[in-house]
């Protein structure tokens, strides 16, 4: 990283920011007011001058930033550069730094534009189309980062348990802790699983459109799994990180640990590049542009067929909801009689985040991963038969009649789990 001011082009690399969100809309920015007018005659490839105020600007000290705004054609993507080619600063004006809950080693600001020189990214009025390639990569970079929060609070919380003993034992040796403890490893290694899953799409769904495809099953697979895959992996580190943050104590709460910083960065990944909602609604969006896409992801889902009859029974639940709407409304409706408002997670055929997998996990025995997590590990040049075949040889431990007794050493807490599953 090169901290000098100077123009990106004399850098040897440069930091990229992005001003999109508004005050009157962040996942609306559609309803974007910053003004762009052309100079020497605009256009794909023109140059602009901004004239705004946007209300979130994260990493304000960045080189180049992607911004959007209202040109003569509707809303279009801009570059703009903090240092102009003749070394002077563009009139990109920090305001304010936010007070943020957390996430304090990044800078977010407040920031006007008086006429800040850009050049037009993309065509004029596709804003939004030409931004999304990189929102769709913060997207994949909310879940990598979120996997890794997840893998910290791991680490210091089996760390912690290793070392400390209550009455008479390690924590690790206690029966309830590790039961604690089985469920943060096994959604920790769930969240890296789906983040490497993905990030391989992102890599096979480029070298697909360098081949000319435009709707190969990697694109399609992207596409949908991004959205389900943040709307899940972001939703869940708050609760993940709390429970970490408990398996430390008292001194879990406490600064030097460390992980009241995790707990305050975890609902972040949430509610930026598409809030908890607004993933729920891209799902169904996904689903409406490239209805194949539903295929493709289930294909994939169901390479862990046979692992669990409980997740089977819950994928062909969903299946059968999609093939019929109007029995998914129904049902919708009747749910939301019995328990009032729903999660808009259930349009995308999710289930309340936070409490049946976590049910699933905890019958899991020895806090053994399930196949569906490990089978996303594989390799891209594993064949899709043969990893299969692997995902179900290595979960047969887990597989096992969901109305059965626990087996011997799976501790299963009713109290924890049956408060949610309502
Ligand atoms: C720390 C931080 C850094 C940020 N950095 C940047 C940055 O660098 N650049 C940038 O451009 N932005 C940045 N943002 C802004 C962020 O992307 C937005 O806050 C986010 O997209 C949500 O927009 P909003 O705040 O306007 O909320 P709103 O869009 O008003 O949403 C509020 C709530 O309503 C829900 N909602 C919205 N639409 C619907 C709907 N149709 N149906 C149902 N529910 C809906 C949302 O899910 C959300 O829960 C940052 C935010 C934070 C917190």
């Amino acid at each position: 990283m090169n901290p000098r001011l100077v123009p990106a082009s004399e850098k040897g690399s440069a930091i990229a920011g992005m001003a999109m969100t508004e005050k009157q809309g962040g996942s609306d920015v559609r309803a974007n007011t910053t003004v762009a007018n052309p100079l020497n005659g605009g256009g794909a490839g023109g140059e602009y001058e901004l004239i705004g105020h946007k209300w979130f600007c994260s990493a304000p000290m960045s080189d180049i930033f992607l911004v959007l705004a209202q040109a003569e054609d509707g809303l279009s993507c801009f570059l703009l550069p903090r240092i102009l080619a003749d070394g002077s600063r563009n009139a990109f004006h920090i305001q304010r730094l936010k007070d943020k809950l957390g996430n304090h080693s990044n800078a977010s600001s407040e920031i006007e534009l008086h006429g800040a020189w850009a050049r037009m990214v993309g065509d004029p009025g596709r804003g939004v189309p030409t931004i999304i390639e990189m929102v769709g990569h913060t997207r994949l970079d909310c879940v990598i980062g979120t996997a890794a929060g997840m893998r910290v609070g791991v680490v210091n919380a089996t760390h912690h348990a290793a070392h400390r003993s209550a009455f008479g034992k390690t924590l690790i040796d206690q029966p309830l802790m590790r039961n604690v403890l089985a469920d943060l490893c096994v959604e920790s290694e769930a969240a890296t699983a789906l983040a490497m899953r993905l990030a391989r799409a992102y890599d096979e769904a480029h070298a697909d459109a360098d081949a000319g495809e435009d709707s190969s099953d990697a694109q399609l697979f992207k596409r949908l799994a991004t959205a389900v895959g943040k709307y899940w992996t972001c939703k869940r580190a708050p609760n993940h990180a709390f429970e970490a943050l408990e398996c430390l104590g008292g001194n879990g709460y406490v600064e030097e640990s460390g992980m009241p910083r995790l707990y305050r960065e975890a609902p972040l990944a949430s509610i930026w590049e598409g809030s908890g909602n607004v993933m729920s609604l891209d799902v169904l969006r996904a689903l409406t542009r490239a209805p194949r896409s539903l295929e493709v992801f289930l294909a994939e889902v169901e390479e862990a067929n046979g692992a669990d009859a409980r997740l089977d029974a819950r994928v062909q639940q969903l299946k059968s909801q999609f093939a019929d709407p109007q029995h998914a409304r129904d049902a919708r409706a009747a749910r939301r009689r019995k328990h009032g408002a729903v999660p808009a997670g259930f349009a995308a055929g999710a289930q309340r985040p936070t409490c049946r997998r976590r049910r699933v996990l905890r019958l899991a025995p020895g806090g053994r991963t399930p196949a569906w997590s490990t089978a996303r590990c594989r390799p891209a040049s594993t064949s899709r038969a043969s990893s299969s075949a692997t995902a179900r040889r290595s979960s047969a431990a887990v597989r096992r009649d969901p109305d059965a007794p626990p087996p011997r050493g799976t501790a299963t807490i009713p109290l924890r789990t049956a408060s949610c599953d309502a």
